[in-house]
Formats: structure tokens, C-alpha cells, sequence
């Protein structure tokens, strides 16, 4: 009944958990801390969001690739000498975003693992003790003018479909919930179910501490490669010693590849670089998590200050940080909000992580193709925090030799 979980970012913790209610004994394998921040997970944007349907390729995106290649300052840069090895996931990823119709297939898959994130997420801090860490204020977005957000009318709408309740801020109204955002955003809309977790890595080792109190163990310890006989698993290798176990789940991040390889799966994985910066802010300069659409980034306050997260890098995961990057998103901030400045210029922290992401916005969760006993959870890309719940009960159904809630075969390694 032992199930080894290979990593502990926010999908192997909510993973464990979710193991070990279906009484299996769990073994955490992790060479850093949880959610500590070398994982993804420590330094997102923190943002909760049911409503985060949409995959990133979308019709026409390929046109801006030029563009992207040029502009050092946008949102989206490739780093040239990456381009081609990056070249056959690119095209994946603009293939994947082809049709309308292939974007709300998708979304429509999406929504099954963010709907009910919120309530989960409240849920396990509950139990962790850790409820004050998740809160719920819902989160707006900010357009420069109407135009702009009649434009993205197609995302509003589905959501609107789906039953998410959008309401559109005039300016005046958008002042009155935010009045330190800048006079230059004419139009907002508030998205209330998302809400917002204030401290990642307090909120991972408070979910860990939560594991280890219930049994669950956690080994320092890299996966270096699987051991699989008969094509049936029979022990995790790691830098320190091999760990035998009939069954493991592999949510390792963009670690998550190498491993794959070795139990015979190629997945297009790639890490989309992004970063943070945090400013001091005592002063809580603003109520909610704020998404300025010109700059596409996430504006969270958090408890050590204000985090500005985004941008995404195309590179390599041994590329070292350009901290231009998060530069770019500090510089942001002063357009943003109203001016003179009304939040500190004192940087806190900066970051840089990788969100692991497969082409056609969908994560591989499922068993292995070639070894019996592993099972995958990783791939999230930009909402792995959002869905890290909904993944964890699909692998404890999975490990525990049950039909998943949902139909999960798009999500299947067979797809690629
Ligand atoms: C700038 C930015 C903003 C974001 N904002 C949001 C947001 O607001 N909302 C949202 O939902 N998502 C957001 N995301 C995405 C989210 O952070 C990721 O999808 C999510 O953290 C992935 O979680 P994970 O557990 O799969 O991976 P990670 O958090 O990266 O954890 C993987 C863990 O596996 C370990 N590991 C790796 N290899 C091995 C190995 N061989 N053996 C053992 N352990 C191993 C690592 O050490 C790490 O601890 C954002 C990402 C970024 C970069």
C-alpha cells in the first residue's frame, strides 16, 4: 500500500493528500523543501482561478511570432539560440490553437479540472489550519479601454456559459473597488468566485506538515531513474538509494520529463520561463488580484507585499535568469497603479521558475504508457495551483484502481 510521489510542489502535496485518504502510506521524494523555490509552485501568482479556461494558443497567435522575437520588452520573449530545439513544440502549440472550435473543446476540458478549485483549495487550508492563507476576493481585469475588452468577447462569453458570474466595471465603478489603480484603465471586469492564496511556500509546508502528521514521509532525495521489470514498477531510484514500491505518481514538475523518457513516454514538455518581483507594501495599495490586460501579468497582494508575476520566456531550463525580465514587470507597476506613487519602490524579492507545459494546454494525467504502477500528474503550465486539487482525486482514483470522476483520455500521454 505504498505509493512514492515524485516531487512536492502543489500538485505532488495536494496528490499525497488525496492518497493518503484512500489509506495509502505515502513517501514524498523531493530534493528541496515543499513548494520551497526551486519549484514553480512557491513563486506563481498565487491566483485561484475556476474561471482560467483558456490554453494560451489561440487562433492567429502565430502571426505575432515575428514580433515576439523582436520585442525584447512584451510579455512573451524566445531567446534565439533556443529557437530550434524549441521549433517542433511551437509548432505543436500553434497547431493545438488552430479553431475556435479546437480552443473551446479544450476550455471545455479545462474548466473540468478548475471548477471546483476554490471550494477545494478552502477546503485543505481549512484542514491544514492555514485558512487565513486563502483569500477570497475575486480578482479583476483591467482594459485601457472598452474596445479592448469587447474584443475578448469570445473568453467572456464562454465564461458567461459556463455560469461564471462577469461583472463589467465602468470607470467610476472600477475607482470605487480599486482606487489606486491608474485613471488610464477606462473599463474592468470583476471575476468573484477566483480567490487568491497569500503565501505559497507557508501554504505548501503547512500541506506538508499536514501529510507528515497523517504518516506520510518525506524523503530529500532526487528520482534519478525508474526501475521496471516486466514492464511493472518495482522501485524509484534517487541520488541517495533506490525506494521499492509497486506504484508511484510522477509530479515533478518540468522534472517531470526526464522521468517520463525513462519509463519510455517522450512528452513535449517545456518549461515557459516567468518570473516575480515583490514590493513592500504595507499599506495593502490594493483589495484583490489585479490582471492589467495591456501588460498581461498578475498583480497579487500577498503577505510579504505586492507580487507583479508573468512573462514568459522561451529558452531552456538551464538557461540562467535574465533578470531584465523582471525589471520589465516592476517597471509596469508605476503605469498601473495612479501616480505620484502611491506603493513603495523597495524590491523584497525576485524570481525566477518554470511552468511546465505541454503544447496544447491540457496536463498529462493518466498511467504510464509502458510501465504499469506510475501514473502522471504534471504539465499544469500556467494553472497548476488552480488545478492541482482536481489532479490530486483523478491520481488517488487512478493509483487506487478506480474510474476517475471525469473522462480523462484527452489528457492521456497517447496523444502525443
Ligand atoms: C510567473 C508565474 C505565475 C503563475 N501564476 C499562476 C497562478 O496565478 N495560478 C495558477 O494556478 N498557476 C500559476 N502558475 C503556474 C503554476 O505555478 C504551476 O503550474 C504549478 O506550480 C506547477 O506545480 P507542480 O507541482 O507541477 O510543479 P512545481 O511547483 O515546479 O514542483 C515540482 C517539484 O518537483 C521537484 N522535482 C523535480 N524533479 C524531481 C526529481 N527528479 N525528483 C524529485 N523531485 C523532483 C522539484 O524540486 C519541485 O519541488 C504560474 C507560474 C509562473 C511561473
Amino acid at each position: 500500500m505504498k505509493v512514492v510521489v515524485i516531487g512536492a510542489g502543489i500538485v505532488g502535496l495536494f496528490a499525497a493528500l488525496e492518497i493518503q485518504r484512500t489509506g495509502r502510506h505515502v513517501v514524498i521524494l523531493d530534493p528541496g523543501d515543499p513548494g520551497g523555490r526551486q519549484a514553480a509552485s512557491y513563486g506563481n501568482a498565487g491566483w485561484v482561478s475556476p474561471a482560467a479556461l483558456m490554453p494560451v494558443s489561440i487562433p492567429g497567435l502565430w502571426r505575432q511570432l515575428p514580433r515576439l522575437l523582436v520585442d525584447k520588452s512584451g510579455p512573451l520573449v524566445i531567446r534565439w539560440q533556443h529557437l530550434p530545439r524549441l521549433l517542433p513544440w511551437l509548432l505543436r502549440f500553434f497547431w493545438a490553437g488552430r479553431s475556435w472550435k479546437k480552443v473551446e473543446a479544450c476550455a471545455k476540458l479545462r474548466f473540468e479540472l478548475c471548477r471546483d478549485s476554490v471550494v477545494d483549495h478552502q477546503r485543505v487550508a481549512a484542514e491544514a489550519g492555514v485558512s487565513h492563507l486563502v483569500e477570497h476576493k475575486g480578482a479583476l481585469f483591467v482594459y485601457p479601454e472598452k474596445s479592448d475588452f469587447l474584443a475578448s468577447q469570445f473568453y467572456w462569453e464562454m465564461r458567461r456559459r459556463l455560469g461564471f458570474k462577469v461583472t463589467e466595471l465602468d470607470k467610476a465603478d472600477l475607482q470605487k473597488h480599486e482606487p489606486n489603480i491608474s485613471d488610464r484603465y477606462q473599463f474592468g471586469v470583476l471575476l468573484e468566485e477566483e480567490c487568491h492564496v497569500t503565501d505559497l511556500k507557508a501554504y505548501c509546508e503547512a500541506i506538508a506538515e499536514l501529510i507528515r502528521n497523517r504518516g506520510g514521509e518525506f524523503i530529500r532525495a532526487q528520482a534519478k531513474g525508474l526501475m521496471i521489470s516486466g514492464g511493472r514498477l518495482k522501485a524509484i531510484m534517487t541520488d541517495e538509494r533506490s525506494i521499492e514500491c509497486a506504484q508511484a505518481v510522477l509530479t515533478a514538475g518540468i522534472g517531470s520529463k526526464k522521468l517520463a523518457a525513462a519509463a519510455g513516454d517522450r512528452v513535449p514538455l517545456e518549461s515557459e520561463r516567468g518570473y516575480h518581483v515583490m514590493i513592500a507594501d504595507e499599506g495593502k495599495t490594493i483589495n484583490r488580484p489585479i490582471m492589467p490586460t495591456d501588460g498581461r501579468m498578475g498583480i497579487t497582494p500577498m503577505r510579504q507585499g505586492l507580487r507583479i508575476a508573468g512573462q514568459v520566456e522561451l529558452a531552456s531550463v538551464g538557461a540562467p535568469p535574465d533578470w531584465r525580465r523582471a525589471k520589465i514587470l516592476h517597471q509596469w507597476l508605476s503605469s498601473i497603479l495612479q501616480s505620484p506613487p502611491v506603493v513603495s519602490d523597495k524590491v523584497v524579492d525576485q524570481w525566477m521558475g518554470h511552468r511546465p507545459s505541454t503544447p496544447d494546454g491540457l496536463p498529462c494525467i493518466g498511467p504510464a504508457r509502458f510501465c504499469r504502477g506510475l501514473f502522471y500528474g504534471f504539465g499544469h503550465g500556467h494553472t497548476g495551483l488552480t488545478q492541482a486539487p482536481a489532479t490530486a482525486k483523478l491520481l488517488a482514483a487512478l493509483v487506487a484502481g478506480q474510474e476517475p470522476h471525469i473522462d480523462i483520455s484527452a489528457m492521456s500521454v497517447h496523444r502525443f
